[in-house]
């Protein structure tokens, strides 16, 4: 539902009112709404298309065997000469709604990306293709760029990849008024929102592609947009009448696991890690440099390669960290949210949190670096109600604006919402987006294992009236030593060993305790105090609950799960990638790409490796066959694939 007031535009979702700037253009948006529908659920099943013009160069260019949910309805609508505004979630394959009609169309396909390190890597991948792809930015040498300043004039660029502000010198659209355009990408197109995190200034001037060459089909990307980025996005980029393609925002592969951290997460996190991502690569986000390093520096001690990443490291450091992430097979990060922007390796198997994120859109985004390749891949946390303190206290203690420090606290409240959930992750991780799911996922640990429940509804009320007694002021471990009756000098300081309340609470544990607090505070029972100190006060929710109106069914806590009950479900069954022939393949693929200094996915994604092990090819015609493979690594990698297969076979 769209609100306008005299001077700002609003956006209801789910009760909460979201403010936009005052720009009346977004009211566009609510006379012309989208035409694709919102909620589809992505599927990376793809599927075959019935047109040759787009189809031919889909396999035999790319080696796909069909198309990702929309992506052929985009691009046959650009090949068409539609423009488009695409919103599809990480790993969705928007890549290829560009680079394909721009083959399609002929002449150069212009591609507007910000991030210089993820040029480089797109157009190393297109030239593993055989597309002829060049990129433009600051990171060149003048002799590179009138390389491919010449090679643009004659023709000869199928994609070129230019960073805005180079895009719009005088100099560089004299250039291309003197060549064939095929369209223009606008990649991270969020980048337009002033709102947002990533905004460039740049990318507000980008209108004048459409004023100067309002022939030539554009198509913005990104998978950042809640309803009122989007609206932003296509009002100022001009894009009013483009179609939006609105992918939803479910991401199937990826299995959500959440847990407290009862004191052993960085255990947990071995054991999660060598059961079932051993050899894998990673990212495991915390909260703090200082954890980032400890845990960087143990997992190594456990035999694993782990190298930490956070913004007190120097650029050298960082840069080579992200490269060996990149080029070496298996090679886990641990990183404050500093790490992540503008990686774009499609094999990443897991992504850990060892602290909550502030937010379900802090995690929605991290989670997603998951898994873009399709496979299964995994989002697995430990989180604590000593991180929503501390990052309340980060948040009270910010120079930020009350508004803006009161949407950051109703953040956090949802974000811990979800953590306490018993019941599908994915229905209310998609809830919170707008998005619905039909049904409970089937892909979560809430789905795979429901947790059993207990009646909490009198704990519930022995805690709320001992915050209560306490005077509202007090953290969660001194209410619980008051809860169990534990005789110190500071609970006799306050007297608080007289309270009705003191030792009612000894049929539970510290840890049940906790839980009880925890979720008395997810649920809004409880306030943590804004000073950020952790006290807690009791809010108008809990009256009933402390009448007896309402009952409270809390998770049991679960005991770690043993190692047999683990086996029989396998949360990531990449299929092939244990047996000894994909080991070969995969040195063999190393090997390759040092040779050419491209990172081992650029020559074959995992699933190619698993699928030779399956399929055992024995001739190139047979080779051709696999995903991933089209006529130019046929070319270039068949012949070395199968000759190691054959290898592998005569051993037998
Ligand atoms: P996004 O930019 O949306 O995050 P990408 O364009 O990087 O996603 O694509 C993610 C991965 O999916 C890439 O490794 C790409 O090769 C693969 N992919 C894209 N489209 C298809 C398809 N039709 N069939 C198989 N794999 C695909
Ligand atoms: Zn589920």
């Amino acid at each position: 539902m769209f609100v306008e007031t005299d001077s700002l535009f609003c956006i209801e979702r789910q009760g909460k009112l979201f403010l936009l700037p005052g720009t009346r253009n977004l009211l566009a948006l609510q006379r012309d709404p989208p035409q694709a529908s919102t909620h589809h659920a992505i599927s990376f099943d793809s599927f075959p298309s019935m047109n040759p013009a787009i189809l031919d160069p889909l396999r035999s260019v790319f080696g796909h065997g069909g198309f990702r949910p929309h992506q052929e309805e985009i691009i046959a609508h650009l090949v068409a000469g539609g423009d488009a505004l695409v919103i599809m979630p990480t790993g969705g394959g928007k890549s290829l709604c560009y680079q394909l009609p721009a083959l399609v169309r002929g002449g150069v396909g212009i591609v507007v990306s910000p991030l210089i390190a993820l040029m480089h890597d797109q157009v190393m991948a297109l030239r593993q293709l055989g597309v002829r792809a060049e990129y433009l930015n600051s990171s060149l040498i003048a002799d590179e760029s009138r390389r491919v300043e010449a090679a643009l004039a004659a023709g000869e660029i199928d994609l070129l990849y230019v960073a805005p502000e180079r895009l719009l010198t005088e100099r560089f659209l004299a250039q291309l008024d003197q060549v064939r355009i095929a369209l223009f990408a606008i990649d991270e197109a969020h980048c337009v929102s002033q709102w947002g995190h990533d905004f460039r200034p740049e990318y507000a001037q980008l209108t004048i592609l459409h004023q100067r060459y309002p022939h030539i089909p554009r198509i913005a990307l990104t998978a950042t947009a809640d309803a009122p980025t989007r609206a932003e996005i296509a009002a100022r980029l001009q894009l009013e009448n483009a179609r939006h393609f609105i992918t939803g925002f479910d991401r199937t592969n990826i299995r959500y696991q959440v847990r407290e951290d009862s004191g052993a997460a960085r255990e947990a996190l071995l054991r999660f890690i060598q059961e079932h991502h051993a050899r894998q690569a990673g990212i495991v986000y915390c909260l703090s440099r200082k954890r980032v390093d400890e845990i960087a520096a143990w997992l190594c001690t456990q035999g694993l390669t782990a190298l930490p990443y956070h913004a007190g490291m120097d650029a050298a450091t960082r840069r080579r960290t992200q490269e060996q992430f990149l080029m070496a097979d298996g090679v886990i990060i641990v990183a404050t949210i500093a790490f992540g922007m503008g990686i774009d390796k499609p094999d990443v198997r897991f992504v850990a949190h060892l602290n909550l994120p502030k937010s379900l859109e802090a995690y929605y985004q991290e989670t997603g670096r998951a898994g873009r390749d399709g496979q299964p891949a995994q989002a697995w946390m430990r989180y604590s109600l000593s991180d929503v303190i501390l990052l309340r206290r980060m948040l009270e203690e910010s120079d930020a604006e009350e508004s803006h420090k009161r949407n950051e606290r109703q953040k956090l409240d949802a974000m811990l919402g979800y953590c306490e959930l018993t019941s599908c992750r994915r229905l209310s991780l998609l809830a919170y987006f707008g998005d619905t799911l039909p049904q409970p996922c089937g892909n979560c640990d809430n789905c795979l294992a429901p947790p059993a429940t207990w009646d909490a509804t009198t704990a519930a009320q022995k805690a709320l009236s001992c915050v209560h007694r306490t005077g509202q002021r007090f953290g969660v471990m001194y209410l619980i030593d008051v809860l169990l009756g534990k005789d110190n000098e500071r609970i006799q300081g306050f007297n608080h060993d007289k309270l009705s309340t003191f030792g009612i609470g000894q049929e539970l544990g510290i840890h049940e305790w906790r839980a009880v607090f925890r979720q008395l505070v997810a649920r809004g029972y409880l306030a943590v105090d804004h000073d950020g100190f952790g006290g807690l006060r009791l809010t108008p929710a809990c009256r009933p609950l402390l009448r007896g109106e309402e009952t409270l069914m809390l998770a049991k806590q679960a005991t770690p799960p043993k190692r047999s009950q683990k086996s029989r479900r396998p949360a990531n069954p990449a299929p092939g990638t244990d047996h000894p022939l994909f080991a070969a393949l995969r040195q063999l693929r190393r090997e390759i790409a040092q040779q050419q200094g491209v990172p081992p996915y650029v020559v074959f994604h995992d699933s190619t490796l698993a699928a030779m092990v399956a399929t055992r090819p024995q001739t190139l015609t047979e080779f051709a066959e696999l995903p991933g493979v089209g006529n130019r690594k046929l070319q270039t990698y068949g012949t070395a694939f199968l000759e190691a297969i054959r290898r592998y076979q005569e051993t037998l």
